[in-house]
């Protein structure tokens, strides 16, 4: 009789065998990891900074999916998207953002900063203490991303920035740089 646990252990394993094959493509044969050959190496194209917000999750999956990125960006979230990156009261996240842009450049090599930020992003009320619409909370939003455009232009010049601003209905428009 194996020790309680072993037996734990392989259930567990074997558990985790099925999930992996039902949601990655990939199975566990004889205890290694094989996985399928979806995606040649070399990186990922670029780094996804988005908002919390779960009214988006799956907009902002449709409109990479949209661009032909499907799974070819790495995904930074922080509540409020440009504003968790740069506002002074949230200095943690702050520095989430730069370490994860940091990994992202040394392990997949993206050649691009996509921030995505959104209208009704209750973030950028609390922080800004306001309660903006249309061209007014445009502008709020392009203040905060071209502040961290700048920042990260200056720290990484060979990086592309992008700017976008998402509305509730998943639609994007883009926001100018400087
Ligand atoms: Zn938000």
């Amino acid at each position: 009789m194996q020790p309680k646990f072993e037996c734990h252990t392989h259930v567990v394993s074997r558990r985790h065998a099925l999930k992996m094959t039902l949601l990655g493509g990939r199975a566990i044969i004889g205890g290694l990891a094989v996985t399928a050959p979806a995606r040649a190496g070399g990186g990922a194209e670029a780094l996804l900074l988005s908002c919390m917000d779960y009214r988006l999750v799956d907009d902002i999956v449709r409109y990479m999916d949209g661009r032909q990125l499907t799974n070819n960006y790495d995904h930074v979230v922080l509540a409020g998207a440009a504003l968790g990156a740069t506002s002074d009261k949230f200095p943690g996240w702050n520095a989430t953002f730069w370490e994860h842009l940091d990994v992202a450049i040394k392990l997949h090599h993206i050649k691009k900063v996509i921030v995505l930020d959104h209208r009704d992003c209750g973030a950028y009320r609390i922080v800004l203490d306001k309660n903006l619409t249309g061209d007014e909370e445009k502008a709020a939003h392009a203040e905060q991303m071209n502040t961290l455009a700048t920042a990260i232009t200056k720290k990484y010049p060979d990086l592309a920035v992008e700017l976008l601003l998402m509305g509730l209905d998943g639609a994007v428009e883009p926001i100018a740089m400087g």
